[in-house]
């Protein structure tokens, strides 16, 4: 995505920013309509993380829990994420690369944003069945409603 400069950092402080406004603990670039490889977590279990241009290089174990997403409000479902994960991503200090070795509810949160990021949705992981469950309590929910992508523009 090019160099780290003021404009990606105040952009940093606005998905931080967006996403404790709405309470979550994650929060990805294109979920607010920017195409970036960008996306910041903050569980409260670790320190928060900014995520650019993000690769998991290493994950181990196997654990399934209950993940909603920003993106579909009120939706939740059970997802199987790897415990432990190692994650490469650039510092903002400095540009370079770094690994961060993450486990438990931030390693869950961090594999969920980065799969924003590659344009998936915490619903591909589930069966075909669910996820057509999930989808229609979601169209039922949203009617007459706007998408959270809108309600973010029509805030600026
Ligand atoms: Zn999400």
């Amino acid at each position: 995505m090019g160099e780290v400069d003021a404009e990606i950092e105040r952009f940093i402080r606005n998905l931080f920013d967006t996403m404790y406004a709405a309470r979550g603990v994650g929060l990805a670039a294109n979920q607010v309509g920017i195409a970036r490889r960008v996306a910041v977590v903050d569980t409260g279990e670790d320190p928060a993380i900014v995520l650019i241009d993000p690769e998991i290089v290493d994950r181990e174990g196997k654990h399934r829990a209950e993940e909603g997403c920003l993106s579909i409000p009120e939706i939740f479902g059970d997802v199987n994420r790897a415990t432990r994960i190692i994650v490469e991503t650039t510092s903002l200090e400095d540009g370079g690369r770094r690994q961060h070795e993450l486990a438990d509810l931030t390693a869950r949160a961090v594999q969920h944003e980065i799969d924003h990021l590659n344009g998936v949705l915490f619903l591909d992981h589930l069966s075909p069945l669910k996820r057509r469950m999930l989808l229609k309590k979601w169209k039922k929910l949203r009617q007459g409603k706007p998408g959270y992508i809108e309600a973010v523009r029509a805030a600026s």
